[in-house]
């Protein structure tokens, strides 16, 4: 059952929040970054934010249109450029990696952000469709597993580096429904745990930040198919309305800015870590004793 409540919306709907950080403090100037999903939503907002803190990136994604359309957005060859790349193909992820090392000589983040919804109506379970649990978990968890072990293949030789992985609050409570999902992101939480402690020891910290509900393409196509015939602007509402906490709305930014910390030196102890965005959505769902 999809909650969705009235909420009263705080003091940052009129001052002290903006959907857009302050004066970007060139955090990761000079880092060389791979962004896995750059084309839409979180990864979009991310390789926006990367490029405001002075990072260099590669969107990989497979919509080649979008994925143009961004890196020239962000300033064309000099500040980002895009590579197809289906995370669901390590020989795709091995190249996107590669990439980065020709064109500038070194890869310092690798954020494993492409995920895709899956089925979510897939109860009972009785009747689910494993085929497409095959699917969510190829490109949410192999796909991130891919792209933690190519990174590690070119950042452990340097002895320095972050990976950031998407994961979600559904991998911390689970979700019914969409069970793929969240059992995918679970695993994501499992290969960052054991990938921080193999690769910590080589300087290179592995994390995972969890969003809980953004209006990003994924969200709003999931919810379109939970409540057919709204339209998208009430999706949007919905959408937000899951958020339940603290006020403003949950927007891909306030998840990119999440990611530029994990991913720069301020985080330089941060290793093994699950930074959920979420407004404290999970915490207000744990039982009172
Ligand atoms: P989005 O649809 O805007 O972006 C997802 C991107 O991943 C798209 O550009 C898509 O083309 C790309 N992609 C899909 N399959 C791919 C593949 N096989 N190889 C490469 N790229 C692929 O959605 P989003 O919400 O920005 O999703 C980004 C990540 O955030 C996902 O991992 C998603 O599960 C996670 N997440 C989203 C929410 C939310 O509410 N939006 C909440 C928690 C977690």
């Amino acid at each position: 059952v999809l909650r969705v409540k009235n909420r009263v919306l705080g003091p940052g709907t009129t001052s002290g929040f903006s959907s857009s950080s302050t004066s970007a403090s060139q955090r990761l100037a000079g880092k060389v970054a791979v962004i896995t999903g750059g084309a839409s939503g979180i990864g979009k907002a991310t390789a926006f934010e990367f490029v405001r803190n002075g990072a260099k990136v590669i969107i990989a994604d497979v919509q080649d249109d979008l994925g143009r359309a961004v890196a020239a957005e962000l300033g064309g060859p000099d500040a980002a450029c895009y590579t197809r790349c289906d995370v669901a193909d390590e020989a795709q992820v091995a190249a996107a990696v590669d990439l980065a090392v020709e064109r500038h000589g070194k890869l310092d983040v690798m954020f494993n952000n492409a995920g895709i919804g899956g089925d979510v109506s897939a109860t009972p379970l009785a009747s689910l469709d494993l085929a497409g649990f095959d699917r969510v978990m190829a490109v949410n968890a192999r796909g991130v597993l891919a792209g933690v072990k190519h990174a590690a293949r070119v950042m452990v030789p340097r002895r320095c580096g972050s990976i950031v992985c998407t994961a979600s609050t559904a991998g911390v409570m689970g979700a019914t429904g969409p069970t793929a999902y969240g059992v995918s992101k679970a695993a994501v939480v499992a290969v960052v745990r054991a990938a921080a402690a193999e690769l910590g020891r080589s300087g290179v910290r592995v994390n995972a930040v969890s969003p809980h509900a953004v209006p990003t393409p994924l969200a709003m196509d999931t919810v379109a198919r939970w409540f057919p015939g709204r339209g998208p602007e009430e999706v949007r509402r919905i959408v937000e309305g899951m958020n339940e906490m603290v006020g403003p709305v949950l927007e891909a930014e306030d998840i990119a800015r999440a990611v530029v910390y994990l991913a720069s030196d301020d985080a330089k102890y941060v290793n093994g870590h699950n930074l959920l965005v979420d407004g404290g959505y999970a915490v207000s769902k744990t039982p009172n004793m």
